[in-house]
């Protein structure tokens, strides 16, 4: 076979990637936006040694769990990669991939994995669910302002003012913000000439409190006609759709206190970058309007959240996740607890309401300051917070305090998962539960292989959706140590 060849295929399996594999004679083929049980006509598009890429030219035979996308541009955006499943076959499909990846990458035997391993929880309402969105500001062929998204893995932005992940008020925001700069003649940024002012639009939502951000990044120290952008979105943007919500959204907006039908934006700035980067936030934030800040809250916890913050982006299922993290950590109030990979401190503030002491260490140090605010904003005093690697910060605290007892450690570390340096001295520290929150259950896997050798057992895996229609996937789970020396 060849590229360029046409064959038909029926696909029977996905990648991690969320790509069709489909066999012929022994030969497996990668297909994008194809689903299990469907019969294509592909076409080679690279062909390896044992492998090839290929891509549908016709679905002969559809499979049950193939939807039309509900969004139009869901093939060229390519930030939605299961859109052509059902929603149903979506939560299968990562379920079947934490399961896989622990059985064969962590050799969990499948009767412990098949007592442990809870259903995958998924969201009643799986469009609306992000928090924040980063919009590039680019013209289209016919010179149209446009904000979108980067094609696959392009520059060309293609539109998506309406995307079906972000709060419905980020279209009416984006019009807005789109026909000042129309109006004022502002440009948008170009990146092959690196001329132009806007590159991009971030916008956030307090799902809770309803509160609205907008930061511009321009490639300017200085906003141009800045006092007409505050008039236009502080005076009430008439946004009739956000105001009708269906029903399955409102189980996202059950946390919205708001029914409002007009937008008010409560804090804009400008962030400056002026680099000829890819980076989307400069350094420096310059506040126009408000505090510098909105506020949200997961729990009952609140949090500042300022342009530059890290905050979970899908709020409704984040709450899944630290209500897991809390239930397996099963707090009785005595406990001394590590949250290392910390971000702005969320779990260890979630965990701090039912722990004596909670000890948080990320290697961000904005990120650690706002976690100390964070706390302070709650009251909260027995959460204290370390800047640094936490293979490097959790030595060092455990070097001088080889005495104090530790009761949980919490884990939740970006996708490469935890450092050896890191897991060593938790086994070192031997608390009696580890909380392992996970967004790449391949490295899950493998973390949970080594703490099983060494004297820990798996209690629960909890698959989450956070992230509808993308192939990513979070997992909370539990491990318990299994001597009592
Ligand atoms: N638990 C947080 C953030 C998790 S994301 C929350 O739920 O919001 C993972 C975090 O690990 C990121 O904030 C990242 O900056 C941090 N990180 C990455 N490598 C690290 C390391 N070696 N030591 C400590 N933190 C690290």
């Amino acid at each position: 076979m060849q590229k360029n060849d046409q064959f038909t295929v029926t696909i029977t399996d996905y990648t991690s990637e969320g790509l069709g594999v489909g066999k012929t004679d022994g030969f497996a083929w990668f297909i994008k936006d194809t689903v299990i049980g469907d019969e294509v006509i592909a076409q080679a598009t690279k062909v390896k040694k044992n492998y090839g890429f290929a891509r549908v030219v016709r679905v002969v035979k559809k499979s049950p769990n193939r939807v039309t996308p509900a969004c139009p541009i869901a093939g060229p955006c390519g930030g939605c990669q299961l859109q052509h499943m059902n929603y149903e076959a979506q939560l299968a499909y990562k379920e079947d991939r934490v399961y896989n990846n622990l059985l064969r990458i962590g050799e969990v035997n499948p009767d412990l994995l098949d007592q442990v391993f809870e259903e995958i929880v998924g969201m009643k309402e799986p469009f609306h669910y992000r928090n924040k969105a980063q919009y590039p500001i680019s013209r289209d062929r016919n010179g149209r302002l446009i904000a979108g998204f980067y094609a696959g893995r392009t520059h060309s932005v293609v539109a998506a003012e309406r995307c079906l992940l972000g709060v419905k008020e980020n279209e009416f925001l984006l019009k807005t913000i789109l026909a000042w700069m129309e109006e004022f003649h502002i440009a948008p940024y170009d990146e092959t000439s690196g001329k132009g002012l806007v590159r991009h639009v971030l916008l956030r939502k307090g799902f809770r409190s309803g509160q609205i951000m907008v930061c511009l990044v321009i490639n300017a120290n200085d906003l141009p006609h800045k006092e007409e952008l505050i008039r236009r979105l502080t005076c009430g943007i008439p946004a009739p759709a956000a105001a009708k919500h269906s029903a399955g959204e409102k189980e996202n907006l059950k946390f919205s206190a708001e029914s409002r039908n007009s937008i008010h934006v409560d804090s804009i700035s400008f962030s400056v970058n002026r680099e000829r980067n890819n980076v989307i936030m400069g350094t420096k934030i310059v506040n126009l309007h408000g505090p510098g800040y909105i506020e949200d809250s997961i729990g009952s916890i609140r949090f500042r959240i300022s342009p530059l913050s890290f905050y979970q982006v899908n709020p409704v299922q984040t709450e899944q996740m630290y209500g897991a993290a809390l239930e397996f950590a099963d707090l009785k109030g005595t406990e001394n607890v590590w949250d290392l990979y910390c971000g702005i401190g969320t779990i260890s503030l979630f965990l701090s309401q039912k722990a004596k002491k909670v000890y948080g260490v990320e290697i961000i140090p904005e990120a650690i300051r706002d976690a100390k605010e964070n706390a302070k904003l709650n009251g909260i005093k027995n959460a204290e917070f370390y800047t640094g690697a936490a293979e490097e910060v959790l030595p060092e605290w455990y070097e001088k305090h080889p005495k104090e007892r530790i009761d949980v450690v919490c884990v939740d570390p970006p996708r490469k998962g935890c450092d050896e340096k890191a897991l060593e001295t938790i086994l070192k520290m031997a608390p009696e539960k580890i909380v392992y929150v996970s967004c790449d259950s391949a490295t899950l896997a493998r973390d949970v292989k080594y703490l099983r050798a060494h004297g820990y057992e798996l209690r629960h895996v909890r698959p989450i959706d956070n992230f509808c229609h993308t192939v990513h996937v979070e997992v909370v789970s539990l491990l318990q140590r299994l001597s009592s020396d």
